[in-house]
């Protein structure tokens, strides 16, 4: 990556001329912050006494059994506070906000999981919230938006376009324009104009800086793969993170491939997409003949962002990571399988991760290890797994 957020021919910052100097003055501010042992404690203390890190590596013993060939372990992000690893970044945003003398979060959400970490993290520090959200998504997401609403975050539901997370994004960085003196944009994954891909890794990190060491305390070595489902790929990117200097590690990024890459029903940015410029930056992103992004699909609404981070792009092109996609079909019985194999109910997004190593464990030897990210846990999605088997066991 260079000083300007590229990832090869990817990143950068594509916004409107307004919107370069509000994002100049955060990535100042954010590099100073970094740099600052008492940001980084203050950042790591909300980290284990209010998410309660650090989450354990779990191992499936009786999954793993049952496949037999890999061991596959769980890098525990579902027991974080709020139930996923969004929290560890809106933290940290909320730690610049409030450093920068901000007075206001706003952010964007399509499954509503962004908005619920932010939402949460505007409570912690006392700030008001605004969360920007297709007007379709707020009648999909009742649960998280009644959440927000408990959390005291106000909701917009956009009403222009498909009515959907890109809409989201556009009405988000159009309030940031008009209030980018005392408002911070809260963006929930590792994408968007520099310096948001890079710095939302460093909040993310944590998870792959605690699972190697973790992997080597635990089983004196480190893993063979590790394994996580990529949205926008920031539960992703951190994992990675913590693995990326070793090159027997082999990274794996599960995209969602909802009905079938063929389909074009799907959310497979990387697998199934094109350059282009999505939210502020360069990125594969889906999109039609003349360039119009096209409405992502999957059982799990969580992996439905349109285009996908930079560095993943890169990270793919390079060789160091490899994407896969993962249909619908295969993430649900990898749902039912942690729940009755390990007694462990996961996130639809996470199940497609957890497919990609159920896929890959049988034919591989017994002392492999494949470590997976659990990034959320799956009591939001009970009414989801329970209309896509009715659906399918209908046809
Ligand atoms: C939002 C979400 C994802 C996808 O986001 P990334 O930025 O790709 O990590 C994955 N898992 C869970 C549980 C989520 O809530």
């Amino acid at each position: 990556m260079n000083r300007n957020g590229h990832y090869g021919p990817y990143g950068g910052s594509y916004v409107a001329e307004t919107l370069a100097q509000p994002l100049d003055e955060l990535a100042s501010a954010y590099f100073e912050a970094r740099e600052d042992p008492s940001f980084r404690r203050e950042f790591e203390e909300l980290l284990r006494d209010y998410v309660g890190r650090e989450s354990p590596i779990t191992v499936c013993r009786r999954l793993s059994a049952a496949l037999g060939g890999a061991t596959i372990a769980l890098k525990r992000e579902d027991l974080n506070h709020t139930g996923a690893h969004k929290v560890n970044n809106t933290i940290g945003q909320a730690l610049l906000a409030r450093r920068m003398g901000k007075k206001r979060l706003i952010a964007e959400t399509g499954a509503g999981m962004h908005g619920v970490a932010t939402a949460t993290v505007a409570a912690l520090f006392g700030l008001p919230c605004e969360v920007y959200m297709g007007a379709l998504d707020v009648e999909r997401q009742a649960p998280n938006v009644e959440r927000m609403k408990m959390l005291g975050a106000k909701i917009n539901a956009v009403t222009e376009g498909s009515a959907t997370l890109k809409d989201a994004m556009n009405e988000a960085l159009r309030d940031w324009v008009t209030n980018c003196d005392d408002t911070f944009y809260v963006i929930g994954t590792a994408a968007g104009p520099h310096p948001y891909p890079e710095m939302v890794k460093d909040f993310q990190s944590v998870i792959g800086r605690e699972a190697r060491r973790q992997c080597l305390e635990k089983f004196g070595r480190l893993p063979d793969q590790a394994i996580a489902c990529v949205g926008g790929g920031s539960n992703a990117i951190g994992l990675f993170a913590g693995f990326m200097d070793d090159p027997s590690v082999r990274l794996v990024g599960v995209e969602a491939g909802g009905r079938g890459i063929a389909s074009g029903e799907h959310a497979a940015s990387i697998t199934g997409g094109r350059i282009g410029v999505l939210h502020g930056a360069k990125t594969m992103l889906l999109q039609t003949a003349d360039g119009n992004v096209i409405d992502t699909y999957s059982v799990s609404a969580g992996l439905d962002y349109p285009g996908v981070g930079p560095e993943h792009c890169h990270l793919h092109d390079t060789g160091r990571a490899e994407y896969v996609p993962i249909d619908d079909a295969e993430a649900v019985a990898a749902f039912d399988a942690l729940c009755r194999y390990e007694g462990i109910i996961p996130a639809l997004e996470s199940s497609h991760a957890v497919a990609e190593a159920i896929r890959r464990a049988p034919s591989l030897p017994k002392d492999a290890l494949l470590l997976v990210c659990l990034s959320g846990r799956g009591d939001k999605d009970m009414e989801s797994v329970r209309r896509y088997k009715n659906e399918n066991e209908n046809r």
